[in-house]
């Protein structure tokens, strides 16, 4: 990896990610990640503008969409966490002792429900013994935090990252596949930069806050969905006149 070194055209300088993240925020506005079940509804929905106001059962369920939503659209995830609602098993204790062939009857949406339902009982267990308290237990020593996550089942840096920063609201960045492909475009990274190496970049350049980091990942994923696709339609991006891969700056 190479930092802020110019690509494609060669003729421009990669754009700051803060500048990055200003920019997207004007453009598409607080994407109000990471979607959640209001109390009173039926189904996870985005919510801008209430950042960090979480019960217990909402840090639940984003824990669980996190483990749901891995190679799978997040429709899937959604429908999954539609069905345990409906049962009302976003409860700790209770997926703690569901039957396996319970559980994979009800996140069956998501795909792979066997697998799934080994890692959401590891991650039920775990948080279970840490107290069942997740604003508590994510409060924790940030490292070591990511540590202990990195070693539930089925749980890898961008899951870990996505518990820390949505459910637990700490700044912890999530690299995804659409960040590399951003990242890579724009001239922040030169070759193909491992997790922590793109995560080090992003947060070596932001301030160290959760709200922040939550909105512009958002953001990035509301840009890899609009514009910047496996082929790009940089016409009408809002990064166009910086980025090198856009040839317009
Ligand atoms: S869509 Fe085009 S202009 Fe926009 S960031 Fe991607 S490559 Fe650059």
């Amino acid at each position: 990896m190479s930092p802020g070194r110019p690509v494609g055209s060669g003729l421009c300088a990669a754009p700051s990610p803060r500048a990055v993240q200003r920019t997207l925020l004007r453009s598409f506005g607080p994407q109000g990640w990471w979607p959640v079940t209001p109390a009173g509804e039926a189904s996870p929905r985005y919510r801008p503008g209430i950042w960090g106001r979480l019960a217990q059962r909402q840090r639940l369920e984003v824990c669980l969409g996190a483990l749901l939503t891995q190679n799978t659209a997040w429709t899937n995830a959604s429908s999954a966490l539609q069905a345990l609602h409906r049962r009302g098993a976003v409860r700790l204790d209770r997926l703690v002792r569901m039957p396996a062939e319970r559980l994979q009857r009800l996140i069956r949406p998501s795909g792979y429900f066997k697998q799934k339902a080994l890692r959401v009982k590891a991650f039920s267990r775990h948080a279970a013994a840490r107290g069942a308290d997740l604003r508590r237990w994510l409060s924790g020593p940030l490292p070591k935090l990511r540590e202990e996550l990195l070693g539930i089942h089925g749980i890898g840096p961008e899951t870990a990252d996505s518990i820390l920063l949505y459910a637990g609201l700490r700044p912890a960045f999530v690299v995804d596949a659409y960040t590399l492909r951003i990242g890579a475009r724009l001239g922040w990274f030169r070759g193909r930069p491992s997790y922590q190496e793109a995560a080090a970049f992003l947060t070596g350049r932001l301030p160290a806050s959760a709200e922040l980091y939550g909105e512009f990942h958002a953001l990035l994923v509301e840009l890899a969905k609009r514009h910047c696709r496996k082929t790009p339609a940089c016409e009408g991006c809002p990064l166009r006149k910086g980025c090198g891969h856009g040839k317009n700056c």
